[in-house]
């Protein structure tokens, strides 16, 4: 594999671990708050992000590529509301979002084909994973964080399997 599209996927895996941290910080506070439903959807998002680096990783170790791992930063904090820590998911989701499109434009244009094609899933997951939290986000703005409202998204996000 060529070092360019071998450091992309290693930061990808790094992004990936980093999102999975970001939920878990997310799960934590919002348990917090005692909304059940959001900290198990977050923490489920987590499970899933961790799934997304593993993803990486075995590409890379089934590719013969070197895996090399990164420090994780601390995820953000000071969350000011339910209803605000859940519009940095969808920031966040977005900017995932990009980084795979580059990542993926990277390959082409490095003519790696077998790594363009393992990207299309995460190009696929991720229209999946904007439109979730888009949802969930737009509910939170029609329930202009009104305790009912939010005890309403709760139940439903409790039921994420
Ligand atoms: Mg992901």
């Amino acid at each position: 594999m060529n070092g360019r599209i071998n450091q992309a996927l290693n930061t990808q895996i790094h992004m990936e671990l980093e999102s999975s941290y970001l939920y878990l910080a997310l799960s934590a506070y919002y348990d917090s708050k005692d909304l059940p439903g959001f900290a198990h959807w977050m923490r489920e998002q987590s499970r899933e992000e961790y799934g997304h680096a593993m993803r990486l990783f075995d590409y890379l170790l089934t590719r013969g590529a070197k895996v090399d791992l990164d420090t994780l930063g601390k995820p953000a904090d000071g969350f000011t509301s339910p209803v605000i820590a859940f519009e940095r998911v969808v920031a966040h989701e977005k900017r995932v979002t990009e980084a795979i499109h580059k990542l993926y434009l990277l390959a082409l244009e490095e003519g790696d084909l077998a790594t363009g094609v393992e990207l299309q899933w995460f190009i696929q997951e991720q229209v999946e994973e904007e439109k979730s939290v888009s949802e969930v986000a737009a509910q939170l703005r029609w329930g202009n964080g009104e305790p009912m409202g939010l005890l309403m998204v709760d139940r439903d996000l409790a039921k994420r399997e």
